[in-house]
């Protein structure tokens, strides 16, 4: 795991050896200990150079120690590095690939650092709900000063050579063999004084202002942490580096990472960690897997509907390389998409500093235009009769063998697929808007889609740097389907006596970027309006009484429909359930109307405000979506809890120091979540989804095993339908 050899006469090399990324796992550690020992022992020796195998230097620690007790069984890392920093002979850190995390301290310990010029380097504990604590939070601001490393430590972000050369994290950068770079480098530095070399004797470079620049730092990472512990943290711990002798800001180090490491958050954001990898590996019920299917190559894709939606997938495909031939009928929309993607690529092209990829796409009024590419996708309105057609035409202009996938958000994908003459070559790719900008893309299958295609739109999303689910065909999907009974439960708590506020603001709290109403006025009321118009279920002007708020035997809110029939579609019309300076501005006001409002609605419906907790709202928003998400995992339509709490995670808002809502109904006890559904089930007959589902009762009645022992149960609750 470790190898030593002596090179160039009188230079110690040492190369980490421990695919993929030289993770520090406990024999690496061993073997560092040991080489390190030889190398400063041997006479022949006078510097060293520590390296990793296979163009990596270090990925940092290994996660999957975490959960054992395996970390502890190695050489802790600390005195390690210590050791490193205290030998008498130079320690050059040879960086290719990339230093991060524990890497990137081991780093910080040698007396010398040299990167190639395409290495990138980081602490990127904070995302797993740690803090660099093997002396990087107190070494690094030593290093660079305190704004810079509050600015690494603190979004765990990573930075290019260059970057670090210009903050003088590292002290030179190579083009070419790093580690030759490195040798001759310990050659020429090879019995000079090490003093001025060691980080932990440094004095922080002083900072003017630094109690109004902490506070500033403290208020801005508060505001952007929606909850999570640990960039506040953070902050503490530069701080202790900034204010405290060594070994004091070491002990503070320690102390933060206790509170840390045993928090509910850094579990949850090692879940997701993992999960991510999960989902990559996909199944369907048919037994097909990722590993057994493969995909052909895509060259040329098609885009219809140039809307929202058709315009950020445009540009999705057009900045994965691929050409794309993008059709839009209106007029008028035809020439503001042409201009829309314009402007999106050449902003993409300048935050990524890749080029632009004008040229890759084409553009037509035309679906004939379409006959010679690989793969479309279907962004028109969400009009079944609309898109049957669209599926039709497509089906008959479209080469054989073309893959056909749709963007909707809720329709029956399989109704889709049979408008056509090969069903098998039809899945759903469900985008969020941006659809260039966000990271989920729910893989819609069928009964009858082809692991082939299910393989070629995976693949397409990660390509296009998304983070696919892939998921079986029900109304909603995931994602929305778990997002009725969340959002109705917010409508129903209006009616019994919240505010949009005060439901928001504890969401909000909770985490989500955004609460139920505000969400609901940036996507627009109008478009759940038309969908339930639809449907038969609005009644114009609302009626009275309960039985105007039961639809099929189901309690119903009316509330969103007289929203619209007040011309109160959100920010688009400067009304929603809170207001706006203007059409379109973003800054929700709670607007005094909204009271007025709600008091005649409740006294028409007969309904008495009472008093709202905190704790209602989530238990009512939440345990309804999660209670949702068990009957999604019982139905087969995600393969695991895992797939729920990505597409949660990286889809909805959801805080990812949470772990999704799969993982933190298992956090908060799934025999607590299963005592409230049936608490409030028993106090609203009428609200079915708080009925629990029977695979939440069997996995309590299995004494509630950890989420990722459910499948286990899952595929027994399964067998016995
Ligand atoms: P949109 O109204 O902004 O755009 C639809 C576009 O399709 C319009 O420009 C329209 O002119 C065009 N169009 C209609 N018929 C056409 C045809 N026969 N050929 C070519 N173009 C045609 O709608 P949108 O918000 O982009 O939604 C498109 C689809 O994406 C819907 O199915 C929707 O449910 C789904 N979706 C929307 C969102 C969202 O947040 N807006 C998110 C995920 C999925």
């Amino acid at each position: 795991m470790t190898q030593y050899s002596r090179v160039s006469g009188s230079v110690g090399l040492i190369t980490l050896k421990n695919p993929p990324v030289n993770q520090l796992s406990a024999v690496v550690r061993h073997g560092i200990v040991d080489t390190v020992q030889k190398a400063l022992s041997d006479p022949k020796v006078k510097s060293v150079v520590i390296c990793g195998q296979n163009g990596m230097f270090c990925g940092g620690a290994d996660i999957k120690e975490f959960q054992t007790l395996a970390n502890m069984r190695g050489p802790p890392l600390i005195p390690m590095i210590h050791s490193i920093e205290a030998a008498d002979k130079p320690v050059v850190a040879a960086i290719e690939g990339g230093a991060f995390g524990g890497g990137l301290e081991l780093a910080l310990g040698c007396h010398y650092r040299i990167a190639h010029s395409k290495a990138k380097v980081g602490l990127p504990e904070v995302t797993l709900g740690l803090l660099p604590a093997a002396g990087g939070s107190q070494r690094l601001p030593r290093l660079i000063g305190v704004p810079a490393a509050l600015s690494l430590i603190t979004t765990g972000r990573h930075i290019t050579a260059a970057e670090a050369l210009q903050l003088g994290l590292v002290d030179q950068v190579a083009d070419h063999n790093t580690v030759d770079a490195a040798v001759k480098f310990a050659l020429s530095v090879a019995g000079q004084s090490l003093d001025a070399r060691r980080i932990s004797n440094f004095q922080c470079p002083p900072v003017p202002n630094m109690d109004a620049l902490f506070e500033d730092v403290m208020q801005k990472v508060r505001t952007t942490a929606r909850g999570a512990i640990a960039p506040i943290a953070c902050v503490q711990a530069v701080r202790a580096a900034a204010t405290l002798p060594y070994t004091q800001g070491m002990q503070r180090e320690k102390e933060l990472m206790a509170t840390l490491f045993t928090s509910g958050q850094a579990r949850a954001l090692q879940y997701c960690f993992f999960a991510q990898r999960v989902v990559g590996r996909w199944s369907m019920p048919s037994g097909a897997r990722w590993d057994t299917s493969k995909g052909r190559p895509i060259h040329k894709a098609a885009v219809i509907g140039l809307g929202t939606m058709g315009r950020g997938i445009t540009v999705a495909l057009a900045q994965t390389g691929l050409s794309v031939v993008a059709v839009e009928t209106q007029e008028k929309q035809f020439m503001e998409a042409k201009k829309a993607v314009s402007n999106m690529l050449e902003r993409g092209a300048k935050r990524s500093g890749k080029p632009l990829a004008h040229g890759k796409i084409t553009y037509s009024q035309s679906l004939q235009a379409v006959a010679d590419v690989d793969l479309v996708i279907e962004a028109v309105f969400e009009d079944m009769g609309l898109k049957k057609k669209v599926f039709q035409q497509l089906s008959a202009v479209c080469k054989p063998g073309t893959f056909l996938c749709t963007n909707t958000s809720t329709l029956d994908v399989d109704e889709l697929a049979s408008q056509t003459h090969q069903p098998e070559l039809v899945v759903g790719m469900h985008f969020f808007a941006p659809a260039h900008i966000m990271k989920l893309l729910e893989v819609v299958y069928g009964p009858r889609s082809s692991p082939e295609l299910v393989a070629v739109v995976m693949e397409l999303g990660k390509k296009m740097g998304k983070v696919s689910v892939a998921v079986g065909n029900c109304r909603g999907f995931v994602g929305n389907r778990m997002l009725k009974p969340y959002r109705d439960q917010a409508y129903f708590l209006l009616e019994e006596g919240a505010t949009p506020q005060l439901i928001d603001q504890a969401l909000e709290e909770f985490g989500f970027a955004m609460g139920a109403f505000k969400v609901s006025d940036l996507s627009g009321l109008d478009v759940g309006w038309k969908v339930r118009k639809e449907e038969g279920l609005v009644q114009p002007g609302g009626g009275s009484g309960k039985s105007a708020r039961i639809r099929n035997g189901v309690r119903y809110s009316p509330l969103g429909d007289l929203m619209c029939e007040q011309g109160r579609f959100g920010q688009k019309t400067g009304r929603g359930w809170y207001q706006y300076d203007k059409p379109g501005s973003r800054d929700a006001r709670p607007d005094p109307w909204m009271h007025s409002f709600l008091e005649e609605y409740r006294a028409r419906h007969g309904l008495v405000a009472r008093r709202i907790s905190n704790q209602e709202v989530l238990e009512r928003c939440l345990y309804a979506m999660i209670n949702e998400g068990f009957r999604v995992l019982e139905d087969g339509i995600a393969a695991g809890p895992e797939d729920i709490d990505i597409i949660y995670v990286f889809g909805y808002g959801w805080p990812r120091h949470r772990g999704g809502p799969m993982f933190y109904a298992n956090m908060v006890g799934l025999e607590i979540v299963l005592e409230r559904l049936e608490h409030y089930a028993q106090a609203n007959p009428d609200m079915p989804t708080l009925q629990p589902c029977s695979l939440l009762r069997k996995l309590v009645a299995s004494g509630s095993p950890p989420v990722n022992k459910w499948k286990e149960v899952i595929k027994n609750v399964r067998s016995q339908l």
